[in-house]
């Protein structure tokens, strides 16, 4: 790997949640013990399912939230007390859904050069230059510059704000499920897009999609998060070749779900996904796990280096008394 551009060191998010009017407010863990790296140029795929702590992840990510516990850092540079402004500047999302990322009463001109003006940087004239640069970058004619997003299609207003993104020239760009709003048609061309941008200009990703077909496409490596915690890490050939963790393993199997339109993956687990509130104990997934045994239940599963990755499964833990070196899921 490249020198780490980002760095997540044992991060955690926790909140204060009251259940009902009367109920006491109880800790649920969004966020638990993540720890990542990823070199410039690096795309790294975070899948799982909803409420996994994927969007708590990006929120952090971007200085939207703090986490409780944890470093993360940029260039080496920790970003806890940094100036959100700055943290703007090397640091940039796209959302899911560009209609309402996008302020419909201003023109396309003013949404993709506000980052500019709020960044105080150029005068009026190489702002217009500079907006008229990136949307070119991002497939869009110059003539769309004084047009609104309600006269756009889903594809155009997200290339609009790809460029919004880009045009303070981050080094890290944080796609929040990019495409999953956009027709099938669509999506294939925002990737190719985001790709080829990436390689212009060495960008760094965090491509947040439950959609595992998206992530081969385009990560490099692949991070299954699973109730706050990453349980397996791997580069994508390797995960999507033999997954070792099981819950890995059913992600993949949902990539053939009989109905995409559910918008997320149907792991044909049986037990339902957890409370974040009240999380199983030892390995959290152990109730939906085939190969769950006792010692599951008492004890929480380490990190161990497997392969090219790392994974959070007894099975692949010398240390106790379920291993079995030979395991594939
Ligand atoms: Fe399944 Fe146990 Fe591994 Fe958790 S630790 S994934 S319950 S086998």
């Amino acid at each position: 790997m490249t020198a780490p551009v980002l760095e997540l060191k044992n991060v955690a998010k926790t909140y204060r949640v009251k259940q009902g009017l009367f109920g006491k407010p109880k800790p649920l863990t969004a966020v638990n013990d993540v720890s990542l790296t990823l070199g410039r140029g690096e795309v790294l795929g975070l899948v799982g399912e909803s409420g996994c702590g994927k969007s708590t992840l990006a929120k952090i990510l971007l200085g939207l939230e703090a986490p409780t516990s944890g470093q993360v850092l940029v260039d080496g540079e920790e970003i806890a007390g940094q100036d959100r402004l700055a943290l703007a500047r090397r640091i940039q999302p796209i959302f899911q859904d560009p209609y309402s990322s996008l302020n419909p009463r201003k023109t396309i001109a003013d949404i993709v050069s506000l980052p500019l003006r709020v960044h105080g940087i150029g005068d009026s004239a190489s702002r217009a230059k500079s907006v008229r640069e990136t949307l070119d970058l991002v497939g869009l004619p110059a003539r769309v510059l004084n047009t609104y997003p309600s006269q756009m299609s889903g594809g155009q207003r997200q290339r609009v704000a790809i460029a919004r993104a880009l045009i303070m020239r981050p080094e890290i760009v944080i796609c929040d499920e990019p495409t999953s709003a956009l027709d099938v048609s669509v999506q294939s061309q925002i990737l190719n897009l985001l790709n080829e941008l990436r390689e212009e200009f060495g960008l760094t990703y965090l491509f947040i999609s439950h959609d595992l077909a998206v992530v081969e496409h385009l990560a490099t490596r692949v991070a299954v998060m699973y109730l706050g915690r990453i349980v397996e890490e791997a580069p994508v050939a390797a995960l999507f070749d033999a997954p070792r963790h099981p819950y890995a393993r059913a992600l993949l199997n949902s990539v053939l779900t009989p109905d995409p339109a559910q918008g997320v993956p149907d792991t044909q687990l049986g037990a339902a996904y957890p409370n974040p509130i009240a999380p199983p104990p030892g390995c959290h997934f152990h109730p939906r796990c085939p190969f769950a045994q006792d010692h599951c239940k008492a004890a929480a599963p380490r990190s161990v280096p497997v392969g090219q990755g790392h994974v959070k499964c007894h099975l692949h833990d010398p240390d106790t008394p379920m291993y079995r070196p030979d395991f594939t899921v």
